[in-house]
């Protein structure tokens, strides 16, 4: 959907400001991100979940997260997060070379969104 500029404001505040996922401050050229994804035939441009194209499965999302999420579902977007911490440590040097020194701890922890840390609080 083409948001309106009144729509667009909307999801802009939606989360004070911040992107849904990581919570960094949205600056200029801020994605409004399809939550479910919609996917679009490449070929046609015709949207096979068009149910999904609505304003309330709108998040903001920075340019980061709208990229690497793409059309992934939420979990799929969390478990793709975790995966790069597998992937950093198979083929990264420097990675594993800072984790020594302690520079890079990792956690082990699951991702939480930043929305969905908002939602517990309230
Ligand atoms: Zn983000």
């Amino acid at each position: 959907m083409s948001l309106t500029k009144k729509q667009r404001q909307q999801v802009f505040e939606k989360y004070g400001e911040k992107c849904a996922y990581c919570g960094c401050e949205l600056k200029k050229g801020w994605h409004a991100d399809h939550i479910e994804p919609v996917e679009r035939d490449m070929r046609t441009n015709k949207m096979w979940r068009p149910e999904r194209d609505v304003i309330e499965n709108i998040n903001p999302s920075c340019p980061s997260c709208n990229i690497h999420k793409h059309s992934l579902t939420l979990e799929q977007f969390r478990e793709q997060i975790a995966y790069h911490i597998e992937a950093m440590n198979k083929r990264s040097t420097q990675y594993k070379f800072l984790k020594k020194f302690g520079l890079i701890k990792e956690t082990g922890e699951k991702v939480v969104f930043y929305f969905e840390k908002v939602e517990n609080d309230q």
